[in-house]
């Protein structure tokens, strides 16, 4: 399953990145398959690329997304357990006097600070909270932080602003239950603070002219669900090669196995090659193999259409290895998993493409491989939680439903 994020769009003048990109590729790819459009979650609703690709693994994302933390945590290979709950975790810079909540956030990411181990083991020394925590580095900025204790509850909210020029936020409780949560969060946010801001690597940061990673900004509470393995829900073998911690922290919440790849960056810079390489050796040890490529939707948000249009030329010109394998043995699924409009420069909820090659399908009229296309195809509007499934039963490895 290939994952082009974002790929598809609205049309600017007539025309889509998509639908003006030389594909060649792509192109002889919808000719050979069936072809259709695919609400990711559901008609009209614009999906995250978290519940999408819950979505496009087959479960479903009203019942097993709780919040972007616990994924966030998945993806750092915390494993949580019941009454957790998990954030995704930033470390910004904060100016000013006072509590940090009384501090304006000056940057979000700390100057895009590299390496946070020195400062995240300070914080595990000296921060006493009335619960256990734990707290993992993501990669530069990015971490992830669970609360595991009595009584915990993720109805909180974001201590991060989520922009600059704004102060840090008090957590507050949704409901009753959460009041205790909100409380240890503040502490939290409030004593991380006090450590940080006199930690030595900040003196050294300060002398380099470079802004302290003096603040956690906690956003995307959530809490532990029960989730099936895919192993157990399909008895088949999940494999993802991404560089991007979400959709890796996806396939890790259910199971799969994530594969590095040397020079996959998750933008227009990675390693397309080595990506697709290790894509198509990973389906000599694993059942199902989902390949994701990030910048489209990096220059969907960046509203860059003709960035756009020249990464998706880009990546068609590394498909021909793609067109190569033995579709009697492989099904091969051409996707995304929500639109990014240049024109909007966010997800939008309009259905993407989706294209299956696989022997004996039944090949419809399609010849292009985009937005104004492959509607006009044999799979017509499908849902992307029965995506997996329908490529099961072209594979025949779908269970009868009845006598
Ligand atoms: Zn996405
Ligand atoms: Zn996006």
């Amino acid at each position: 399953m290939v994952v082009i994020d974002g790929v598809s769009d609205r049309p600017v003048n007539g025309k889509t990145p998509l639908s003006s990109a030389k594909t060649p590729n792509l192109d002889k790819l919808a000719e050979m398959g069936i072809n259709g459009i695919m609400d990711t979650v559901s008609p009209g609703i614009r999906p995250g690329s978290d519940t999408s690709h819950l979505a496009l693994l087959g479960y479903d994302p009203f019942k097993y997304y709780t919040g972007r933390g616990p994924i966030e945590a998945a993806g750092v290979g915390i494993e949580l357990k019941p009454g957790d709950v998990a954030f995704r975790v930033n470390f910004a810079t904060v100016k000013g006097e006072g509590t940090i909540f009384d501090k304006i956030v000056v940057d979000r990411r700390a100057g895009r600070i590299e390496d946070t181990s020195d400062l995240i083991k300070a914080i595990e020394d000296e921060l006493d909270l009335p619960v256990k925590f734990i707290l993992k580095k993501g990669t530069g900025h990015r971490a992830a932080l669970v609360l595991r204790g009595d009584n915990l509850s993720h109805e909180v909210t974001d201590t991060d602003p989520k922009k600059v020029g704004r102060k840090v936020k008090t957590c507050k409780a949704k409901n009753k239950e959460a009041l205790e949560t909100a409380e240890i969060v503040n502490v939290f946010t409030q004593k991380t603070h006090e450590i940080l801001e006199e930690h030595p690597l900040n003196q050294v940061r300060v002398a380099e002219g470079k802004p302290k990673a003096n603040a956690l900004l906690l956003r995307g509470a959530g809490g532990f669900t029960k989730i099936k393995s895919f192993e157990e829900k399909y008895g088949l073998k999940l494999a993802v090669v991404s560089a991007t911690a979400l959709i890796r922290g996806v396939c890790r919440l259910v199971g799969g196995e994530v594969i590095d790849v040397e020079g996959a960056t998750g933008n227009v810079h990675t390693n397309i090659g080595n990506k697709i390489k290790a894509a198509i050796e990973a389906l000599d040890h694993y059942d199902v193999v989902l390949l994701h490529f990030k910048a489209t939707d990096e220059l969907g948000h960046d509203k860059n259409f003709e960035g756009k249009t020249k990464f998706i030329e880009k990546l068609d010109s590394y498909f021909k290895e793609i067109l190569n394998l033995d579709f009697s043995k492989i099904c091969l699924i051409i996707t995304a998993d929500h639109s990014t409009p240049v024109s909007v420069g966010d997800h939008t909820a309009d259905p993407v493409p989706v294209t299956i090659v696989h022997d004996g399908v039944r090949v419809d009229d399609v010849k292009k491989f985009s937005e104004f296309e492959v509607y006009k195809g044999g799979l017509c509007r499908i849902s992307g939680r029965d995506l997996l499934r329908i490529a099961l039963d072209l594979i025949n490895k779908a269970k009868k439903f009845g006598a």
